[in-house]
């Protein structure tokens, strides 16, 4: 089904450095699996889209804001956003998840992490699930605008470990980041586009048309498997 754009450009905010889903290339050209799905659905829908990189945090504020008139960037859908945002059917699977650098000893459970220094992105599921369980583990949080960052922090020995989406550590491992994964992953965290509440409800529905096409045609699975291979 062909669903009619009202705008002539729609505005789309993401994350800055989000790899495998929005991250640059060696041309400084934005790709990812985000990206890929977001341009092949206005493809097949006929809309124009422009895409803001700002960062996470920046790219909910901008959907909030009415600068941007929707979003895509690994966002989960949580009940809470669920009141601020209406979410496009879920498109991708994932789950948050600890990491330390390589070679780290003494951190296997999250008990282990009292008076250490975690760090997660700001705004992100991370982020939330580090302030409800802190209390319990006595562990401290540092938040970081944008991943490179946090990245680097653990890698410099800044923070002690830091947590983010399973698929994004993963492929960081994948490119030969020196990080591991002591503790089993937090299962949840579906992805969905997002617009704000009430509002575009025409661009949802034809990121959901498009997105059901994707996944009959195969065309979905050719798009993530470009970034990820065999679950990773
Ligand atoms: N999936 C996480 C969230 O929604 C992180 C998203 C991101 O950092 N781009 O909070």
């Amino acid at each position: 089904k062909k669903i009619e754009p009202k705008k002539d450009v729609y505005v789309i905010a993401s994350d800055s450095a989000f790899a495998p889903f929005e991250f640059q290339d060696e041309n400084n050209q934005y790709i990812g699996i985000d990206v890929d799905l977001l341009n092949r659905a206005a493809e097949l829908q006929g809309f124009t889209i422009k895409f803001n990189h700002i960062g996470f945090s920046g790219a909910v504020q901008a959907v909030e804001g009415n600068q941007a008139e929707g979003m895509i960037a690994g966002m989960s859908i949580t009940d809470q956003r669920k009141e601020s945002f209406d979410f496009s059917e879920p498109y991708f699977e994932s789950g948050i998840q600890l990491a330390v650098k390589t070679g780290t000893t003494g951190i296997a459970s999250y008990e282990d992490l009292d008076s250490k220094t975690v760090g997660a992105k700001v705004g992100t599921e991370s982020a939330d699930f580090l302030e409800k369980n802190k209390d319990n583990y006595g562990y401290k949080i540092k938040y970081y605008d944008a991943a490179d960052q946090l990245y680097d922090a653990v890698r410099v020995g800044a923070i002690d470990a830091l947590m983010d989406d399973y698929p994004v550590i993963g492929y960081a491992i994948a490119q030969g980041q020196e990080l591991e994964t002591p503790i089993e992953r937090e299962t949840g965290g579906e992805y969905g586009f997002a617009v704000k509440k009430g509002q575009n409800p025409e661009l949802l529905e034809m990121f959901n048309e498009a997105l059901a096409e994707m996944k009959r045609t195969g065309e979905y699975d050719e798009i993530v498997s470009r970034y990820i291979q065999d679950g990773k």
